[in-house]
C-alpha cells in the first residue's frame, strides 16, 4: 500500500486517525496531496512490508475511498496516483492548462535597465513569465557568477512592473530563503537536479519548483528527483526538458523532445521545454520551440537579451527581442494544430 485515496469531502479528524493509524505502523511520517479533485495520502517507509490483511483495515476506514499499490518507484509524481494532468497556477497563469506557458528572459540578470528593457519587451510579445538567473552555474569560476541577491530585487521589480510572474534558480539551500521571498518559482538547474539535500528544501516551500532535467538523467532518474520534492511535501513540479550529453556536438545538447510524451504517460506533472539550453545556438531555437509544442509540451523556456553579442552568458543561443516576438506569432498555428493556444 503507497497511497491513500480519500473520499470527497473528507473530514480533518478522519484524516488524523489514518495518519496516526500508519505512525503507529512505523511508517513514519505521510503526505498530503490536496488535488483539485481528490486528497490523497502518501505512505512514507518501508510500504513492502505492509500486510495484505493490514491494507484491508484501512480499506474500511471513514474516508477512504481506495487504498492502491503504486509499481512504479516514484509514486506522488505517478500517473497511477493521478490521472488527470497538474495545472499549477501561479499568480492566476497556469501551467498545465491549454494555454501554454512561455517563460522568457535573459540568461542571467546585469543590470536594472537592461533586465527592464527585456522584461518589457517579452511581455509584449507575449511571454506570460519573466526568467533570469541572479545564481549562475557556471563551468569556470572566472566566469560572471551572476548578481546574487541584488539580482533577485531586480527580477522581483521588473515582475512587478510588468505583472509578471518570476522565476529563477537557486544553487544552494543557504541562499533558498532569499530566493523563496523574490521569485514565484523556484528553478532547479539541470547540474543541481539530483543534489538531493537541496530537493528535500525546495520540497518544504510552497513555491512551485521547476525542475530541469540532469545533463546526463534519464527519465526515470529526472522523475525519482521530482519524487523528493514531492515527498517532502510539495506536489507543484514543473518538469523542463533542457536537451542532455550525447556524442553529438553540432548542437549544445541533445533536446529529446521523445521525453514530452514519454512523460505525459508516465507523470501527471506538467511538462516544458527550453530549446535554448536544448540547442545552443539561436538559428535552432524556432524550429525546436515549434516541435516541442507539437510534441505536447505545456510551454517554453526561452533565452532573450537585448544584445546577445554583449550578454554575460549564453549569449550565442539568446534571441533578439524582435526574434523572439517573430517567433511567439509564428508559434500560433503550431499550438492551434495540437488544440492549445499561446
Ligand atoms: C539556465 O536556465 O540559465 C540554466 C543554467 O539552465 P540549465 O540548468 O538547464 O543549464
Ligand atoms: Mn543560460
Amino acid at each position: 500500500m503507497d497511497i491513500i485515496v480519500l473520499k470527497p469531502g473528507v473530514k480533518r479528524d478522519q484524516i488524523k486517525k489514518i495518519e496516526s493509524r500508519l505512525k503507529s505502523m512505523g511508517l513514519g511520517t505521510n503526505v498530503i496531496i490536496k488535488g483539485t479533485e481528490r486528497t490523497i495520502i502518501g505512505v512514507k517507509g518501508d510500504t513492502a512490508r505492509i500486510l495484505p490483511e493490514q491494507e484491508d483495515s484501512f480499506r474500511v476506514m471513514d474516508g477512504v475511498e481506495e487504498v492502491m499499490r503504486i509499481i512504479k518507484p516514484y509514486k506522488l509524481a505517478s500517473r497511477e496516483v493521478k490521472n488527470s494532468g497538474t495545472v499549477i497556477n501561479v499568480k492566476g497563469r497556469k501551467i498545465g492548462g491549454k494555454k501554454l506557458c512561455v517563460m522568457a528572459g535573459p540568461c542571467s540578470i546585469e543590470g536594472p535597465q537592461t533586465f527592464m528593457d527585456i522584461a518589457q519587451k517579452v511581455k509584449k510579445a507575449g511571454a506570460n513569465f519573466l526568467r533570469g538567473g541572479a545564481f549562475k552555474p557556471r563551468t569556470s569560476p572566472y566566469s560572471f557568477q551572476g548578481m546574487g541577491e541584488e539580482g533577485l530585487k531586480i527580477l522581483s521589480d521588473a515582475g512587478k512592473q510588468t505583472g509578471l510572474p518570476v522565476v529563477t534558480e537557486v544553487m544552494d539551500p543557504r541562499d533558498l530563503e532569499a530566493v523563496v521571498d523574490y521569485a514565484d518559482i523556484i528553478q532547479i538547474g539541470t547540474r543541481n537536479m539530483q543534489n538531493f539535500r537541496l530537493l528535500l528544501e525546495v520540497g518544504l516551500c510552497r513555491k512551485p519548483v521547476l525542475l530541469k532535467r540532469g545533463l546526463s538523467a534519464t527519465i526515470k532518474e529526472w522523475l525519482m528527483a521530482a519524487e523528493y520534492i514531492m515527498s517532502n511535501g510539495n506536489s507543484k513540479v514543473i518538469l523542463c526538458e533542457r536537451g542532455i550529453r550525447t556524442f553529438e556536438t553540432s548542437t549544445r545538447n541533445t533536446l529529446d523532445l521523445s521525453a514530452v510524451p514519454v512523460l505525459k504517460k508516465l507523470t501527471h506533472l506538467p511538462v516544458i521545454v527550453d530549446p535554448s539550453h536544448g540547442v545552443g545556438h539561436v538559428e535552432f531555437v524556432v524550429p525546436m520551440a515549434k516541435a516541442a509544442i507539437a510534441a505536447g509540451a505545456d510551454g517554453l523556456m526561452i533565452e532573450v537579451h537585448s544584445n546577445p553579442q554583449e550578454a554575460f552568458s549564453d549569449g550565442e543561443q539568446s534571441q533578439t527581442p524582435e526574434q523572439f516576438m517573430k517567433m511567439m506569432k509564428e508559434l500560433k498555428p503550431v499550438a492551434r494544430a495540437v488544440g492549445r493556444d499561446i
